[in-house]
């Protein structure tokens, strides 16, 4: 992992590195990061730019889905997580194939075309309760459960499942991998420090950074077309962030499996560790999502939450992103329950505002679908009924509100 140093390389060398197409290094990220002023500006227009020429139909992508909450239980604790409840907590829940199926029905209706699966990491390790209720459905681990779900959407509603169950070793992913299109886990940050008493990580099992690039990187063995990203506001420093996103690039340079990036904001909520603290700014987004695309190329996915900053996140596509994630009609962010997702329209009209079109994906990127990334059959098959040869949604699927 790179050291974090600060060096004397003028941020107009780098932003030129940049312009001509160079790989940048470390050293060269962490002088973008401390870009202010009209430097700022330069780097930003610099990234719109990169991702502009390689995307010359200026589409911006966002995907229709439901979100299935499946468990909220965790061995995990993080100091930021609201999602998270003890088994005794008022709110934790488990649904049940029947409750999954029926919101999928409802979400296939409205025109969702992705059933995120989204749940806490091996709750089981942690809670005998949850042992116990997997011993009551039939299965013996989370994943387990998460596999059979994951067919059931499938089969059940043509909805295409994307997971994010935290880390998985080779044999639970391949299980679970067989019926999603892609899936997910969040590297959020590779700082250790993080780990150390009253940080965000302080605790945790599941958010060493190596257990999660091993989760990503077993992804890529096995073919899975995967969604990462990181969290930033959580304590971790300006370098620190550039030593995460090239982590990242590191694994998609090993596997080429990196289909998405998401740069996340933090959000300070009531009833978590870390309540009381600051909240990254919308210049810092913007400084963040530029050195972003400039580190991981014109060509990566790189996405920004448009509801954890309904009043700035307009701006996030001058620096560079080119897709709003999962959006849904039909249910919330559990993630992030006091942040509303925006109607579609409005979505459409933030988009075009700064000169872009807003275009629906299916869970898995227009260029994957292409190139027939490595997908089961009855998936690849689901997924061709529902694109145009280009790989965004068929228009006459696609809908409006
Ligand atoms: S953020 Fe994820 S890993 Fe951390 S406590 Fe919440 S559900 Fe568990």
């Amino acid at each position: 992992m790179a050291q974090s140093t600060v060096t004397s390389t003028p941020v107009t060398d780098v932003i030129e590195k940049a312009q001509a197409g160079e790989a940048l290094s470390a050293s060269d990220g962490y002088v973008l990061m401390r870009a202010t002023g009209s430097k700022l500006a330069s780097v930003m227009r610099v990234a719109c730019e990169s991702s502009e020429s390689v995307r010359p139909h200026r589409r911006v992508t966002y995907s229709r889905k439901i979100f299935l909450p499946l468990t909220n239980m965790c061995r995990d604790r993080c100091g930021y997580c609201t999602f998270v409840k003890g088994p005794n907590q008022k709110g934790v829940h488990t649904m049940t194939p029947d409750e999954v199926v029926e919101v999928a029905r409802k979400g296939a209706k409205l025109g969702c075309k992705e059933a995120l699966i989204s749940l806490g990491d091996h709750p089981e390790l942690r809670h005998p309760e949850m042992q116990q209720n997997l011993d009551d459905l039939g299965y013996g681990s989370t994943p387990e459960y998460v596999a059979a779900i994951s067919e059931l959407v499938f089969r059940e509603t043509g909805l295409l499942p994307h997971t994010n169950c935290g880390t998985l070793d080779n044999a639970e992913m391949a299980a679970i991998a067989t019926w999603n299109a892609s899936m997910g886990i969040m590297l959020e940050s590779t700082s250790m420090r993080l780990h150390e008493p009253g940080g965000a990580h302080f605790g945790t099992s599941t958010k060493e950074p190596a257990m999660r690039i091993a989760t990503l990187d077993t992804a890529g063995e096995l073919g899975v077309a995967m969604t990462t990203g990181i969290l930033i506001g959580i304590g971790e420093t300006l370098d620190e962030r550039v030593d995460a996103l090239l982590a990242i690039r590191d694994v998609h340079q090993r596997h080429g499996n990196i289909q998405e990036v998401i740069i996340q904001n933090f959000r300070a909520k009531t009833s978590t560790r870390m309540n009381k603290a600051p909240e990254p700014s919308t210049v810092d987004m913007l400084r963040t999502l530029a050195v972003a695309r400039l580190l991981l190329g014109a060509e990566m996915n790189i996405q920004a939450p448009p509801n954890l900053n309904s009043d700035g996140a307009g701006a996030y596509l001058l620096s560079g992103i080119n897709d709003w994630g999962g959006v849904s009609p039909l249910t919330k962010d559990f993630i992030n329950p006091e942040a509303m997702w925006p109607e579609i329209p409005q979505l459409r009209e933030l988009t075009a505002e700064a000169g872009y079109e807003l275009r629906e994906r299916t869970v898995l990127y227009p260029e994957y679908c292409a190139t027939g990334w490595r997908l089961a059959k009855p998936l690849a098959a689901r997924l061709s009924e529902m694109t145009e040869p280009d790989g965004y949604v068929r228009s006459d699927l696609e809908w409006v509100k």
